[in-house]
């Protein structure tokens, strides 16, 4: 008998497969917040699954009782996920921690096919290395390749502890569309240089690990703040060279202080753990936090 033509019935369609994906190094705040409802609203607009992903990686940074408190403001919040550390799910484990050897083999698979090379330069730069390059001043200078083997040349085995940087294609162009912020085009070696992809100290660069995760975990689009167009630039190489597909990507505007500061840990006031303490409920929160001056709009305590 003839395979029947298959309609459009038939056919399986990937489903969306979205994530949240916090660091549990200090207390959510309002953009987390914000990036996370939206990726929230993407995936239930799509009858999709929203896995929760731990980013434990950094063991300097990152503590148990963030993770507890971090899964309790995200609950308070609203926000449900499908996949996670507390609910498990077909691609756990969910914590990064548990999850090196996924990151080993990605690393072996780069240093047989010659993406990555040994390197000794600056503790600076390779602690930061593990933490997403939130602020401009966090990003990993470019390179200026001191431990670079020659174009073409064998590299050199690690003698001794070292980092593992990758080699970025100099010159080349890097382009996506992002759902967001639209067509986004970075050159290689210019915009960004040989980044970190595993450091001395032997933790796994959150420029793997994500990259590793998110395609194991089958996420099939990133919803994440802006700040981060240029690690996914960084990423789409990693991809390439690992030979996996890439998702796509949805890049949230960041929310500022009034100095135009990306919010972060010094914006105490503006942490959910905060806000839920000063009597906020979250639809309150979510009503104002379009508001261009957000200290003076979470100023108040609501209903006094
Ligand atoms: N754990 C990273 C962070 O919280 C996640 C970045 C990402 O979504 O890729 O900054």
């Amino acid at each position: 008998m003839d395979n029947p033509v298959p309609t459009r019935a038939t056919v399986p369609r990937p489903s969306y497969r979205g994530r949240l994906a916090p660091s549990p190094t200090g207390y959510l705040h309002l953009g987390h917040a914000r990036t996370f409802w939206i990726a929230q609203q993407r995936a239930e607009a799509r009858g999709g699954v929203l896995v929760l992903r731990i980013e434990d990686l950094d063991p300097g940074r990152c503590k148990p009782q963030w993770t507890a408190a971090m899964l309790e403001d995200l609950r308070w919040f609203g926000l449900r996920w499908q996949e996670g550390p507390d609910v498990g799910g077909p691609f756990g484990p969910y914590h990064q921690s548990g999850r090196r050897a996924r990151y080993e083999a990605a690393l072996e698979q780069l240093k047989r096919s010659g993406w990555v090379y040994p390197c000794r330069c600056s503790r600076r730069e390779v602690a930061a290395a593990a933490r997403a390059p939130h602020a401009e001043d966090e990003d990993e200078p470019i390179y200026p390749g001191t431990c670079r083997p020659e174009a073409g040349g064998a590299v050199r085995a690690a003698d001794g502890p070292c980092h593992w940087r990758f080699r970025v294609p100099d010159g080349q162009i890097v382009e996506f569309s992002d759902a967001a912020c639209g067509h986004q085009r970075f050159v290689a070696g210019r915009d960004f240089g040989d980044f970190i992809v595993w450091r001395k100290d032997d933790v796994p660069a959150y420029q793997l690990a994500c990259v590793v995760d998110d395609a194991a975990m089958r996420i099939t689009e990133v919803v994440r703040g802006a700040d981060l167009l240029k690690s996914t630039a960084r990423q789409l190489l990693l991809y390439r060279a690992l030979g996996l597909q890439p998702p796509a990507f949805h890049h949230c505007r960041l929310l500022t202080d009034p100095s135009g500061r990306r919010l972060a840990k010094r914006h105490d006031d503006l942490s959910l753990r905060t806000l839920r303490l000063h009597g906020w409920q979250p639809e309150q929160i979510r009503e104002r936090w379009d508001e261009p001056d957000l200290i003076a709009a979470f100023a108040r305590v609501p209903g006094r």
